[in-house]
């Protein structure tokens, strides 16, 4: 998340290791054998984008509209004089995200 590159997480998880955590703390040494935890698991996550005022999510049919049915709020990021903000590459910027872990909401989203 915090976009770390691998080497400084290894370096985290070994100081937690040697520093906090008793000896028989089940923490992975590296940043692979972390991913591989949460492969292990299948908690691959999902962005959604959602409504800044938390009425709907832009998901399944919704997935293809501009703002909100409920409070016509735009789902776009929007800076100052009205314009819509712009990532690097030139994509409009969403106001509001969740992060779904998959395969716990395989198929229905929690209303
Ligand atoms: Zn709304």
């Amino acid at each position: 998340m915090g976009r770390w590159s691998n080497e400084p997480f290894t370096m985290l998880l070994k100081m937690l290791k040697e520093e906090l955590l008793s000896d028989d703390a089940d923490l992975p040494n590296t940043y692979y054998g972390a991913n591989k935890v949460i492969q292990n698991l299948r908690l691959s996550y999902e962005r959604i984008d959602a409504c800044r005022n938390d009425c709907m999510l832009y998901w399944k049919e919704d997935n293809l509209l501009d703002s909100c049915k409920v409070c016509g709020e735009s789902r776009w990021k929007v800076e100052k004089r009205n314009r819509e903000a712009k990532n690097k590459k030139g994509k409009k910027v969403t106001s509001k995200v969740i992060y779904v872990f998959k395969d716990i909401f395989s198929n229905d989203m929690p209303s």
